[in-house]
């Protein structure tokens, strides 16, 4: 057994000895199988919360009305879920109510694909009541149970097939696929934030070109934020085809690279998929950017400088040239610096030295002076850039 599971067996163990089954499941077993890394290391079992709760000293309330339970031990976080059956979804998303019970074959049956249905004892053995090992060596993702009925119940399983699908590399079934073609519609019905997580993941997935192409196809774009399903996406499912973004900005500014928005409808798309203030700024920044080096127009580093890595990254993806790569690398390397929080001063040190107050005069002062030490037109030291502070201050009336 892989070492995070041999960390936690003495966790299933106690929970035997006290008289509770208890399972490995879900994405750990799963990726185990495949010989991929392990993330977290998931836990079913016959135990209540409480009698858990009762069985741990450490203990935190993660999700105690879903039956989840988080047990520390020797400094690593367990979840612990009641084994449970989800009933009557009556809004294509979430079960109206969980229901615990005591056998596993009622837990494994809620859950999504066969990939992801099975479960491992504590020394190793497999539990495969759905076939997911067959499943799992042929590439297949596979409902549990009738497709339509599961995509039904929660819509968000039909984003979840071609997460998993681009991720894997694996093909989707056919009564699956169907029921996702058909149902495609159901996901208006899903908070944006849970669609975007699995988004993402397919955005980065080793097969994100077929993963993106299968949206496309089942029509799945047409009913997540940003209106794509109109978008020429050739190029950017060729760039996946070749290339694997490695983190969800860089994934986001990809895709803005290749749309043909502008920098507003660009903020607009992000604000609409809910994504942090952080990943709309780098994207922001670097899509615009991207586009002109694509199409060998002007841009300046200034614009982009604080997200070199997100700006090289989705240069690489685009496949541009090597050479023009390098160069820009340089360019951008070479910056005095890469951070405005590295400037010598800040609007603290304005205020202290009574140069302005707070507020859109102190604002342009300091992207002028940003600006310029970034361009090597000022050498980032504290007097220089006091000095010239109180230059634009005299020129800038607040
Ligand atoms: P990852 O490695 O991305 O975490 P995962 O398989 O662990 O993959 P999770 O979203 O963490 O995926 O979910 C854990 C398990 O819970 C899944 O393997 C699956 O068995 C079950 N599951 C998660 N979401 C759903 C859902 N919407 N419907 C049914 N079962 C689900
Ligand atoms: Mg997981």
């Amino acid at each position: 057994l892989p070492p995070e599971f041999v960390a936690a067996q003495p966790v299933l163990k106690r929970l035997e000895s006290a008289g509770f089954e208890a399972y490995f499941v879900g994405g750990s077993v799963r990726d185990m199988l495949l010989n991929k890394p392990i993330h977290d290391v998931d836990i079913a079992s016959a135990a209540f919360p409480q009698e858990v709760k009762k069985q741990f000293d450490k203990t935190v309330d993660t999700g105690i009305q879903h039956g989840t339970v988080m047990v520390l031990d020797h400094g690593l976080g367990y979840e612990i879920t009641t084994f449970r059956t989800e009933s009557t979804y009556t809004d294509f998303r979430r079960p109206d109510a969980v229901t615990f019970v005591r056998n596993l074959s009622e837990d494994l049956q809620r859950r999504d694909f066969t990939i992801n249905a099975l479960a491992m004892t504590a020394d190793g053995e497999i539990v495969d009541l759905f076939n997911g090992l067959a499943d799992l060596s042929a590439g297949i993702i596979r409902a549990v149970g009738e497709a339509e009925v599961r995509f039904t119940e929660d819509a968000l399983r039909m984003m979840r097939a071609l997460r998993f699908s681009a991720q894997l590399g694996f093909d989707i079934e056919s009564a699956t696929r169907a029921a996702l073609q058909r149902l495609a519609p159901n996901l208006e019905k899903i908070a944006v934030e849970r669609i975007r997580v699995e988004w993402e993941k397919l955005l980065m997935g080793q097969q994100a070109a077929t993963g993106v192409a299968m949206a496309v196809e089942d029509g799945v774009l047409r009913y997540v934020p940003g209106e794509m399903a109109q978008w020429p996406l050739a190029d950017f499912i060729q760039d996946l085809a070749v290339g694997q973004a490695a983190s969800p900005v860089v994934a986001w500014a990809h895709l803005l690279t290749r749309s043909s928005l502008d920098e507003t409808a660009m903020q607009q798309f992000l604000r609409r998929w809910k994504t942090s203030r952080e990943v709309i700024k780098a994207a922001i920044a670097v899509a615009p950017v991207a586009q002109a080096i694509d199409t060998s127009d002007q841009w300046v580093l200034y614009q982009v400088y604080p997200f070199k890595d997100i700006l090289l990254d989705v240069l690489r993806l685009m496949r541009t040239e090597a050479a023009v790569i390098t160069n820009i690398q340089a360019a951008l390397t070479a910056l005095p610096i890469h951070d405005v929080r590295a400037l010598a001063i800040d609007g603290g040190t304005l205020i202290a030295q009574k140069i302005c107050q707070p507020g859109p005069q102190m604002g342009r002062i300091l992207k002028t002076i940003e600006r310029a030490v970034v361009e090597g037109r000022l050498p980032n030291t504290a007097s220089n850039l006091l000095a010239f502070a109180k230059e634009l201050s005299q020129h800038d009336p607040s």
